[in-house]
């Protein structure tokens, strides 16, 4: 598996910081259990970034300053042991995922989203929203924008849009300057893991009604 789509630094300091909403932190436990390249990263910031973190509010910040301090981070420090295991079987969920739902696929309960797509929301605190999202060989997300962050993590199978493909491992960070519609590869189901701290802005008129029964 080759992840091309990784979480940004902001993401991980904030996740190493523990300053994410839950929904943010469970696709990020779920990438890193993934991805080698962002675990070793989480690892080095989780024995700094408290420290740089302090440093950051005292001090007025150069433009680059925050590029400069990852990079030094990055060059200097041994990798340390990590929070997150990684993925070790055939399942298709992560296993913090797994933990959270307490079971692979066949412990999700899909409910209809429209168009032959369907979503398992997952509990989480308030401040963001999680989903379990099923799309259909061939089948798209509706067209939309988005209010705020949206964070969406490939499990299975792989979607385009207007970026970039995304497969599994791949996270895409979606935010108000991007409009777009997800469509999974022709072959196979595409299954996602995907947050979002606010509405998503639909174009179409029937996703737009539909939207507050699917919390979404
Ligand atoms: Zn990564
Ligand atoms: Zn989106």
């Amino acid at each position: 598996m080759t992840i091309k789509h990784h979480l940004s630094d902001k993401l991980l300091l904030a996740y190493s910081a523990g300053t994410l909403p839950e929904a943010f932190s469970l696709v990020a436990a779920a990438h890193l259990s993934l991805c080698d390249e962002c675990r070793a990263q989480a690892a080095a910031l989780d024995s700094v970034g408290g420290v740089m973190l302090d440093r950051c509010e005292a001090v007025a910040m150069e433009n680059d300053s925050f590029a400069a301090t990852m990079a030094r981070i990055k060059s200097s420090l041994d990798m340390a042991p990590v929070a997150v295991p990684p993925s070790d079987d055939a399942a298709i969920l992560p296993r913090p995922l797994r933990d959270y739902i307490g079971g692979d696929l066949d412990a999700v309960r899909w409910r209809p989203a429209g168009g032959g797509v369907r979503q398992a929301i997952l509990p989480t605190s308030r401040r963001a929203s999680a989903r379990l999202l099923h799309i259909p060989a061939g089948m798209a997300v509706p067209d939309h924008g988005h209010r705020g962050t949206e964070l969406t993590l490939v499990l299975h199978g792989a979607f385009r849009d207007q970026t970039d493909r995304f497969g599994r491992g791949d996270v895409e960070v979606a935010d108000q300057s991007l409009k777009h519609t997800p469509v999974a590869d022709i072959g196979e189901d595409c299954i996602c893991l995907a947050a979002t701290d606010a509405p998503l802005r639909f174009s179409g008129l029937l996703p737009r009604i539909a939207q507050p029964f699917l919390r979404i």
